[in-house]
């Protein structure tokens, strides 16, 4: 190896997690020339902690899914700074477009009957998950709930598939691929631990190891990050080297670059981006898999504006009021799956909206949004919910350096035979040479959409890294 790792050039194009990762790691085995190159003016990627109501919220990741086998968990635990919230979906309300409280108890048990619908185990492996669920759950309703409402049935049901569209990312539950359910991981362990009243920022900070006392540092990174820093031109060039521009004009060169940017960025600009082009397996890749778009409404209020008893309520609509919602400049409210209290926030209020209308939102001014939020809330609620002091949401899609939210594997990509393992691997000049690296969430393989998966892929390219320079010179 002509370099070692104190002069290997290493050129990470992307500050948010998977890259602070893969720059701290190769720090920490002393790799000397670590940059990174990051289009915004911020890092952190879709982690993105702002001020807001009494402390912060989460504009991007939010919760640590899970803590067994959870790279982020185990970084923490022994700190006591992560939180449980084990409960959230045993007590929220469900409510019908007609203002009805369903029984708690009733709700409860259909939920139950949709959570044992899904797609579990090693089989069937083929087809989509919103169809192995839509057909479970009618199978299971009719033995298990035999007297109950049809229409209810159908609402609880669209609720569900629409909630877990907005966990997994996906516009409908009928794209995504059964075999990317059961290959996912879920980290054992409470899904929704959250950083109190620091936000997923902290983690980020816990990383870069900056000491407590320097609100602005980037401890390990400083002087490393290069913020404003558009690559628009990823060159692999012979003998040995990366070349890449910038849309300011800048160039730099490096004998190895972590390209770490969205699924979505990717698909927008391969083609572009670069020289020469990527080899046919990693476009079906980039072709293929899916970047959903899920986006965040925060409301801020004078008090609390639920009641005591209520941590935020999933909407059921009634047939006919959604037939009739579709007909107006409301339609986007469909995408709305609940709206939820915000933990260490009590005068906040947080809805998700999902897929295209998620999409159409950003589309549309904050007035109106607002607007539409009030008409939801008389829609669905008896009592009154003023309007709110602040308001502030993501644009996670039009935002050209992300272009979505979070990826998931559609059926396609199995039709097609690929999977994040094509994004993974890394693209070698013509001298053979291991120039360009993948990493990000889109390439983990079992971790996919995830922070503690974009971590792992980090790690995974900056170990990469490590192996390649294991004969040279530093042994930890
Ligand atoms: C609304 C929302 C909620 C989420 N909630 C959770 C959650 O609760 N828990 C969880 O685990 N995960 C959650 N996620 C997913 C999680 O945020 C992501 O999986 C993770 O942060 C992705 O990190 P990354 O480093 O792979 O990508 P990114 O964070 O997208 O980092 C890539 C970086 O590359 C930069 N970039 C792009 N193009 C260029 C270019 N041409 N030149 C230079 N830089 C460029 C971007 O600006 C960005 O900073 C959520 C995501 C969103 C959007």
């Amino acid at each position: 190896m002509e370099n070692c790792r104190t002069s290997a050039r290493i050129l990470i194009i992307g500050a948010g997690t998977s890259g602070i990762a893969a720059a701290t790691r190769l720090l920490q085995n002393n790799f000397q020339n670590v940059q990174i190159l990051e289009a915004e003016n911020r890092i952190g990627g879709r982690i993105n902690t702002i001020p807001f109501g009494d402390n912060v919220v989460d504009m991007g990741a939010q919760w640590c899914y899970g803590k067994q086998s959870n790279c982020v968990y185990e970084m923490v635990k022994d700190m006591g700074i992560l939180h449980g919230t084990d409960d959230y979906y045993s007590t929220i309300k469900r409510v019908r477009s007609n203002k009805e409280v369903i029984q708690h108890e009733l709700g409860c048990a259909i939920h139950d009957i949709a959570l044992r619908s899904m797609p579990s185990g090693p089989n069937p492996v083929v087809g989509s998950f919103g169809t192995h669920l839509t057909e479970n759950f009618w199978r299971n309703i009719e033995t298990e709930m035999p007297q109950l409402d049809r229409d209810l049935a159908n609402e609880a049901l669209e609720t569900f598939a629409k909630h877990e569209s907005s966990i997994i990312g996906s516009d409908s539950l009928f794209d995504v691929s059964i075999r990317e359910h059961i290959e996912y991981h879920e980290c054992d362990g409470d899904k929704l631990l959250h950083w109190g009243t620091k936000g997923y920022k902290r983690f980020l900070r816990l990383l870069m190891k900056v000491s407590e006392d320097d609100p602005e540092g980037l401890g390990l990174l400083e002087g490393r990050v290069h913020l404003g820093k558009k690559v628009t031109k990823i060159e692999l060039a012979c003998p040995s080297k990366v070349i890449l521009r910038c849309e300011d004009g800048d160039y730099f060169e490096a004998d190895h670059v972590i390209c770490t940017v969205s699924l979505g960025v990717l698909q927008e600009q391969h083609e572009k981006l670069f020289v020469p082009p990527l080899p046919p397996a990693k476009v079906n890749a980039i072709r293929s898999l899916t970047l959903g778009t899920v986006n965040k409404l925060y409301m801020e209020f004078e008090k609390q504006p639920l009641p005591d008893d209520w941590v935020g309520f999933f909407c059921f609509w009634l047939a006919k009021d959604l037939k009739e919602l579709r007909k107006t400049e409301y339609s986007w409210l469909e995408g709305i799956t609940g709206c939820h209290m915000v933990t260490c926030q009590p005068r906040l209020l947080m809805v998700w909206v999902n897929g295209p209308h998620g999409r159409h939102t950003e589309t549309l001014s904050d007035e109106k949004v607002m607007e539409g939020l009030q008409w939801f809330f008389r829609k669905f609620l008896t009592f009154e919910i003023p309007p709110p002091k602040r308001f502030v949401r993501s644009k996670w899609f039009s935002n050209p350096n992300f272009r979505g939210s979070w990826s998931f594997r559609p059926t396609i990509a199995d039709d097609r035979g690929t999977g994040p393992w094509d994004l993974e691997s890394p693209v070698k000049g013509e001298d053979g040479h291991i120039g360009l690296l993948f990493a990000g969430e889109a390439t983990s393989r079992n971790h996919f959409s995830t922070v503690h998966g974009a971590v792992e892929a980090g790690f995974r390219e900056a170990n990469r890294l490590i192996a390649l320079y294991s004969s040279c010179g530093f042994n930890p």
